[in-house]
């Protein structure tokens, strides 16, 4: 039975013997036939071992790719060019082999951080037991890929001063997500106090417009045009606070939403000469005139997501825009860059159900080839949005509609005086003061 396509990249380092290494490629070659990117780490006189076999599974389309790695045969006692157990000159150099293979650690690290699409998967020989660390640390710093050694430090003290804290605020409510809030104490073993949306504490509009950042232009004009629609009929689009989009990228979204045919005001921000140029020569704006609108800046985000002509977002899924559309009880097309946004966007689609993927399954990385690569065509970025805001399929959308109204209830009242997130805050207070008197009390005790 054939599998469908995937977006998963295994990668496999066989132990240098050939025992290992046959065995090994036929498993690559077994998944890459299930439609699964495949790269074997391994030596040069491996790599030319299997290079014929390779060579002809790729001309079959198979996506297999090897990579070298360098053996530091000095430093690890080893003779030059000996680089499989068959070579080694005597049974003396088994521990110079093992070694060698432990010393492997870091350059295999390095070579797996800037894959792409980044690895999803290793399979290893046990020999290789250091590929369970490097694995844990790809995923603690899988995001952003600014793989230096610095922000891996960063990442490891991050975990650190997080298993040394007292306890860990959540801007959520419990009601939002009460298993995820229980198990989360318990993985930690800490006090979690959700005391969110906290976005729902300001009640100027002053402070609702100018969260953030001022509006930077185009607020007035952009909320005066939405009173200028109907109700429930403008899908808004915003990628948060530093996604980018890239120009290819942007060009195919404005080309998705232009034959929607569904009215959009865009959020863009930091534009490229390159994509300035497109919309003026191709007289874009002009075009989508009266039905669609473009501002280039910041938006006064909960200001546009509460309009009465709002009925969908399309939102990278940051946490923030997400519990902000899950107040304002407004669905979303949800477009992942990278982080937790993926995490994010399974809740809103598979446990909260008020959101319609896009279909991207890859991180945006900003590295390499992926500057140019349009992740989602304008195809599916018309599906999704007529999905969301269309009535041809009612029950579906209704469905979400309903349910993410709802949503915007709870969310409410958890932050109304006695709600959830409101006692929450208060058990935390209680909490800190009980702490700080049971310190001061021992230290009087000591002195
Ligand atoms: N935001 C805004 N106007 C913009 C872009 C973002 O007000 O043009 C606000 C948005 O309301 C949210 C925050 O910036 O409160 C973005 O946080 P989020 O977690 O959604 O995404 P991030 O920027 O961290 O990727």
């Amino acid at each position: 039975m054939a599998s469908p396509p995937t977006n998963l990249h295994f990668v496999l380092f066989p132990w240098p013997a050939q025992g290992h290494l046959i065995p090994m490629v036929d498993i690559a070659r077994m998944l890459a036939e299930r439609d699964v990117m495949v790269t074997v780490i391994t030596t040069p006189v491996n790599t030319n071992r299997i290079k014929t076999v390779i060579d002809r599974a790729i001309e079959a389309n198979l996506k297999i790719q090897v990579l070298d790695i360098q053996l530091p045969f000095a430093k690890a006692g080893l003779p030059e060019g000996c680089e499989s157990f068959d070579m080694i000159p005597s049974v003396s150099y088994v521990a110079n082999m093992f070694l060698a293979m432990k010393l492997l650690e870091e350059p295999a690290e390095e070579m797996l951080r800037v894959l792409y699409p980044p690895p999803s998967c290793i399979i290893s020989d046990g020999g290789f037991h250091w590929t369970s660390d490097v694995a844990k640390r790809l995923i603690a710093s899988s995001w952003g890929k600014g793989n230096t050694k610095e922000t891996r430090e960063t990442f490891e003290r991050t975990q650190e001063a997080e298993k040394a804290a007292f306890g860990i605020v959540v801007n959520s409510f419990d009601a939002l997500e009460p298993k995820y809030v229980e198990e989360f104490a318990k993985a930690t073993g800490k006090k979690v106090w959700c005391i969110g949306p906290v976005s729902l504490c300001n009640k100027s509009l002053e402070d609702i417009a100018e969260r953030g950042n001022k509006a930077a232009n185009g607020e007035h004009d952009c909320l005066k045009w939405l009173d200028s629609r109907e109700p429930r009929s403008v899908v808004y689009v915003c990628f948060g606070s530093f996604s980018s989009t890239l120009t290819h990228q942007a060009i195919e979204l404005a080309l998705g939403l232009e034959s929607s045919n569904i009215p959009f005001v865009w959020f863009v921000s930091r534009t490229s000469d390159e994509f300035e140029k497109w919309t003026s020569e191709g007289q874009y704006e002009e075009r989508i005139k009266g039905r669609g609108l473009m501002v280039r800046g910041w938006a006064p985000q909960i200001l546009v997501l509460s309009h009465q002509a709002i009925g969908g977002f399309i939102t990278h899924c940051g946490w923030n825009s997400t519990l902000e559309a899950i107040c304002a009880g407004i669905p979303m097309v949800t477009w992942p860059h990278f982080a937790d946004q993926f995490l994010n966007e399974r809740f809103i689609v598979n446990v909260l159900k008020i959101g319609l993927k896009i279909g991207v399954e890859v991180p945006i990385t900003y590295r390499g080839k992926e500057k140019f690569e349009v992740m989602v065509k304008r195809e599916a970025i018309k599906l999704a949005v007529e999905g969301l805001m269309n009535d041809e399929d009612e029950d579906e959308a209704q469905t979400r509609r309903n349910r993410a109204k709802e949503v915007a209830q709870m969310a409410k009242k958890a932050m109304e005086d006695e709600g959830s997130s409101h006692l929450n805050l208060t058990m935390m207070i209680a909490a800190i003061t009980e702490e700080l008197a049971l310190k001061n009390k021992s230290i009087k005790d000591i002195v």
